[in-house]
């Protein structure tokens, strides 16, 4: 018998920018469907209008295109089990809730439709990721499904959809356990066939609590903003609650497919340690080459920066390995942008400055050249080569940290180099 299509789905609400968690989850979902070439499926869950929040649709589709997690469907691209939005799909729903009523599962009270929830007895299911899970009927309440505006709640909206778009797996968080019965219900009643359905587990901070802006928590879009790659940011989610021998693998989305596996996914909490983000990150921009990084690097750049690709492309080589985001790039680079200001430099000696100048007017303009003649000059006055070095680094840069400086001077140009140090020269 062939394997049924895996489809998955990931149904956010456009109540607010999607946390990193939804993201997650958002990318399970998707590796659990490309990892057995099905279909994952982006579905707008707005039945709740009343805390809609209008550019949150937006915020949606832009973390789906940046992270590169490109629904086989959804409300832009349409598919065979559109339309995407629920409040587009109202008939469905309210067709549904006759059904149920008829059936005697549901009931009519103070114009809602409620479901006729069990008062005893358990409901259980096999929980891809939680194991078995038996939920007192007593705790559930008799839900409301169709309001009486005609607009269903999620229970209803997201049985129904989840059956009419044929979705194999649901991955979700954990905050939707209590909801469950109530959907298991609603499928028993209707005849439908119940998908495989995953909890997972939370986001914790470090200090094991349920992560927020208090532990730096972002969306993702704010992450991008802070100059993290989209590929970086799927390795660091990727290992967020699953359980691989090496938990540090530096991975494309393609390679995730390859080895996701839903089984693995872990019961526990998992813990959101952004140096681990800042790892990836740091990794991936060493794996880009300087082209691929250059178009990258450009909206953290200042405006007069942007059009100077060949200069770019000359300084990105050395600055790549120094990097942990791309904001990093403008502070660590802009000594070739424009001169320093020195007002707040100290130096440790003028004539440190003298001779640099006397001998980098001579020197043919290549590295080992440079880099001899300077040896020559600090061996010949027997200059405490460090303090030698930073005063000449300062300079040029007006930073103590910088990229290798004998490229950078070589990329500057001796004009450049040499009017630099006639400037400090003159004013100290
Ligand atoms: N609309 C729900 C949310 O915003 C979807 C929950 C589910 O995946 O069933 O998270």
């Amino acid at each position: 018998m062939a394997m049924a299509t895996v489809r998955t789905r990931i149904a956010p609400s456009p109540t607010g920018i999607p946390h990193i968690g939804n993201t997650r989850t958002a990318l399970f979902s998707y590796l659990l469907a490309k990892k057995n070439s099905g279909q994952f499926i982006l579905r707008i869950e707005d039945t709740d209008q009343k805390r809609l929040v209008p550019e949150s649709l937006e915020a949606i589709y832009e973390i789906h295109d940046f992270l590169k997690l490109i629904p086989d469907e959804d409300p832009r691209k349409g598919g065979p089990s559109g339309p995407y939005i629920q409040t587009q799909r109202l008939d469905l729903y309210q067709k549904y809730a006759q059904e149920l009523l008829e059936k005697g599962v549901a009931y009519q009270k103070e114009g809602a439709i409620r479901i006729k929830m069990p008062k005893q007895g358990y409901t259980s299911w096999n929980d891809l990721v939680q194991g078995k899970i038996s939920i007192p009927n007593q705790e559930v309440d008799d839900k409301v499904l169709l309001k009486s505006n005609g607009i269903p709640t999620y229970h209803l909206a997201v049985v129904v959809d989840d059956h009419l778009m044929n979705i194999s797996h649901i991955i979700r968080g954990v905050e939707w356990i209590s909801s469950t019965p109530v959907h298991l219900h609603l499928y028993q009643a209707l005849g439908w066939q119940v998908p495989i359905i995953a909890h997972v587990p939370l986001l914790l901070g470090p200090d094991k609590t349920k992560l927020s802006k208090r532990h730096g928590a972002k969306s993702v879009l704010e992450y991008r903003d802070d100059g993290y790659l989209p590929e970086a940011i799927n390795n660091f989610l990727f290992y967020l609650g699953n359980s691989y021998q090496d938990n540090s693998a530096i991975l494309t989305l393609k390679q995730m497919a390859q080895i996701f596996d839903e089984t693995k996914l872990q019961k526990q909490n998992a813990i959101f340690d952004i140096e681990k983000l800042q790892f990836f990150n740091k990794q991936w921009i060493k794996r880009l080459t300087p082209a691929e990084l250059l178009p990258r690097l450009k909206p953290f750049l200042p405006s007069p920066w942007v059009v100077k690709d060949s200069l770019l492309l000359q300084i990105i080589p050395l600055t790549q390995e120094r990097l942990t985001t791309l904001k990093d790039f403008p502070t660590l680079t802009n000594y070739f942008f424009s001169s320093p200001d020195y007002t707040s430099i100290s130096f440790t000696s003028k004539q440190h400055l003298i001779d640099a100048r006397a001998v980098l007017s001579q020197t043919e303009w290549n590295k080992s050249a440079i880099e001899s003649s300077l040896q020559q000059l600090t061996d010949t006055h027997q200059y405490h080569r460090g303090q030698f070095f930073m005063d000449l680094r300062l300079a040029i840069t007006g930073q103590k940290i910088t990229p290798p400086l004998t490229e950078s001077m070589l990329i500057l140009g001796q004009q450049q180099i040499l009017s630099r140090l006639d400037t400090v020269i003159k004013l100290i």
